[in-house]
């Protein structure tokens, strides 16, 4: 039997986006600009999808524009942003714990002249709101802060950042990634007093190459895709009606019931950390104030991370080591919150999704143990 523990690298699409993604291919399969009946419906679709994923954000459809996932929104929200708003005003303040996809493209900026100024988290890796405030001036265009750290789970207070940056500096842009909060918490756009939210659908169990981003009222950003004029001209390319719809599927199965999934997921969050903290070889690094159940980031005494990944591996559990994207490249992440290399080169990443069962919890715990009695003597 396998355990799926990897849920934050990505999740099991769920029976209603299969089944609306099988829909859009064998039926519905028109494309939405044809004047048609069969484009009209792939249309009807794509726009239902849209209304669902606005739903769940609490905003109106015509905020949301959708792309290719999280990877893509970031980008384009980001260069976009610079095109329009960073003309005379060359500043960017971002978290030091952000995603590649938007530490990446700030590092691009930075080459194209812009400067940008990272803010370090505190050691249980949070970003302080006002260390973040201190570090945006008057010359500052863009302010982006992820909400859910993808790699230890920390929340950060982003309606405290963004409210306390929006009050002295109007003018700046604010952007949240909010890929790991998405649909995870309840969200309400108007609180988070982000002009831009990125989003993706397969980490909430919708296929994988699918994502959106939700731009404010009288916010403008330089489209990134140019071409047919799709997604009011925002995102230009044939609608992916598939995914897109299955997206929708995801998100309008799952909107009801994040409370209750948030609960089981800090029962089985906490069951683990129980049983990982009578282990003495095993440190807990996700230790922040604010902390999303979904994800727990612990270290193995003396077991390097992808010793460990492998042992469970065999045994059909999976985790993840740091973060799923950086291909086990040293966490940054852990890095930045001052952890030592120690702790970070042995550091392994559990994360639930609302499929994740006490058992799967079990099976880990019994074979982490099993794993450092062998490894260990063989360091
Ligand atoms: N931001 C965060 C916080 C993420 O965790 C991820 C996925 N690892 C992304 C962005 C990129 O998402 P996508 O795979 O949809 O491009």
């Amino acid at each position: 039997m396998t355990a799926y523990l990897d849920n934050a690298a990505t999740t099991k699409p769920c029976e209603e986006a299969v089944e609306a993604c099988a829909k859009a291919m064998t039926e519905n399969f028109g494309n939405p600009s044809s004047l048609h009946r069969m484009g009209v419906n792939a249309e009807i679709a794509v726009e239902e999808a849209r209304k669902a994923v606005a739903a769940a954000l609490v905003c109106q459809p015509e905020r949301i524009t959708f792309t290719s996932g999280a990877t893509e929104s970031n980008n384009t929200l980001i260069l976009g942003a610079a095109e329009n708003y960073g003309k005379r005003r060359k500043r960017i303040v971002i978290s030091a714990i952000e995603h590649p996809s938007v530490e990446e493209t700030v590092k691009y900026l930075e080459k194209q002249g812009f400067e940008a100024v990272r803010v370090k988290p505190d050691k249980t890796g949070e970003i302080d709101p006002d260390e973040f405030l201190a570090a945006v001036d008057y010359n500052t265009f863009l302010a982006s802060c992820m909400m859910v750290n993808n790699e230890t789970g920390a929340i950060n207070p982003i309606k405290k950042i963004f409210s306390q940056v929006k009050k002295k500096y109007p003018e700046c842009i604010t952007h949240c990634d909010a890929v790991q909060g998405f649909l995870k918490m309840p969200m309400k756009t108007a609180d988070l007093y982000a002009d831009l939210i990125t989003v993706s659908g397969h980490k909430v169990h919708a296929p994988k190459g699918v994502g959106a981003m939700y731009i404010a009222k009288g916010i403008r950003i330089a489209p990134h895709n140019l071409g047919g004029g799709q997604e009011k001209g925002q995102r230009s390319g044939t609608e992916a009606v598939p995914v897109i719809s299955a997206f929708g599927a995801a998100v309008r199965a799952q909107l009801p019931t994040i409370s209750v999934a948030y609960s089981n997921a800090e029962e089985l969050n906490g069951r683990l950390r129980r049983k990982l903290a009578a282990l003495d070889y095993i440190t807990i690094n996700s230790n922040a104030e604010e902390q999303s159940p979904y994800i727990l980031n612990f270290s193995v005494n003396g077991i390097r991370s992808e010793i460990m990944l492998h042992y469970l591996e065999e045994r059909e559990i999976y985790v993840s080591s740091g973060s799923a994207c950086s291909k086990g490249a040293k966490s940054g992440v852990l890095t930045a919150m001052g952890l030592s290399d120690r702790i970070t080169d042995t550091s392994l990443r559990v994360s639930f999704s609302r499929m994740s069962s006490c058992g799967e919890i079990e099976r880990l715990v019994t074979a982490l143990q099993a794993g450092y009695l062998s490894l260990a003597k063989k360091v």
